[in-house]
């Protein structure tokens, strides 16, 4: 089957897993600007970042057959730093413009600081003023339920905000509710231990339904799976789940989320255009 993995950071992951992802079915990747591992030194780096995302990544991508989209921010982890992050936001415009952009994420927050909520909000201005989509990322842990309260209250605090227009990422079983609730999509994130494995993924679908869920790998530098995805639809055939349902999940609904961004234009693989 194949299959959109809506939350993949592509740039830390090497040819041979593009390969690998094209080998099981993947169409079309999602790549959230996100932290490195290590603090950029100032705001050009996130200006070298942004060139990469938006110039280079797509083509390294479409050597496999993959289209490449993109989504540009200050992370919640160096957004502590409200100095630099109000310096990096001002950058972002000046790429909305490039066609693979899909909107302003993954805005969010790390450890739930006076901070983080300052850049959070000053991204969520950007996001109404400029018509972006956004995508959030919600803590780790116990930092998690917290958070996810305090992102959903930002986020209604903002009345130009819609919120079929926000995707609420790494959902768990304590979360995904409220994010459902308040009208946002929501992504469970597939790792290998911690955020969300593909049969408690298979479980949620079962309790809440397809609509509005995303499924995504959120591969990175550290310990994760490009090939997750494929690990979910494997998880839900092995339920029984007929392939219409499944389908909905791993490519219509990030299809139709990406949709709502002015500039996204896809052929599905396959169509005749
Ligand atoms: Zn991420």
């Amino acid at each position: 089957m194949n299959y959109i993995d809506p939350h993949i950071h592509m740039v830390s992951r090497t040819t041979d897993d593009y390969k690998r992802m094209a080998l099981a079915g993947c169409e079309l990747v999602s790549e959230p600007a996100f932290w490195a591992g290590f603090d950029r030194s100032g705001p050009e780096g996130f200006r070298d970042y942004f060139r990469q995302l938006t110039r280079v990544e797509a083509t390294r991508a479409g050597l496999y057959g993959i289209a490449h989209k993109t989504w540009l921010c200050i992370n919640a982890k160096e957004a502590e730093d409200v100095g630099l992050a109000r310096e990096v936001i001002k950058l972002i415009p000046e790429f909305l413009d490039a066609p693979d952009v899909l909107g302003i994420g993954e805005i969010g927050l790390n450890k739930n600081t006076k901070n983080e909520a300052t850049v959070f909000v000053e991204h969520l201005d950007l996001a109404a003023r400029t018509d972006e989509l956004v995508l959030v990322h919600t803590p780790h842990l116990a930092d998690k339920y917290p958070g996810t309260r305090m992102i959903l209250d930002m986020i209604r605090g903002d009345r130009r905000i819609k919120a079929e227009r926000v995707c609420i990422d790494h959902v768990e079983e304590h979360t995904i509710r409220p994010a459902l609730e308040a009208g946002h999509w929501v992504g469970m994130t597939l790792y290998p231990i911690t955020k969300c494995t593909p049969a408690r993924a298979a479980d949620m679908v079962e309790a809440y339904g397809t609509e509005r869920i995303l499924v995504n790998s959120a591969g990175d530098w550290g310990h994760s799976d490009p090939l997750a995805v494929p690990e979910f639809i494997f998880e839900m055939r092995r339920r029984g789940h007929d392939e219409a349902t499944v389908r909905k999940i791993v490519y219509e609904n990030p299809l139709a989320f990406f949709a709502g961004c002015r500039r996204f234009s896809y052929t599905p693989r396959g169509q005749v255009v």
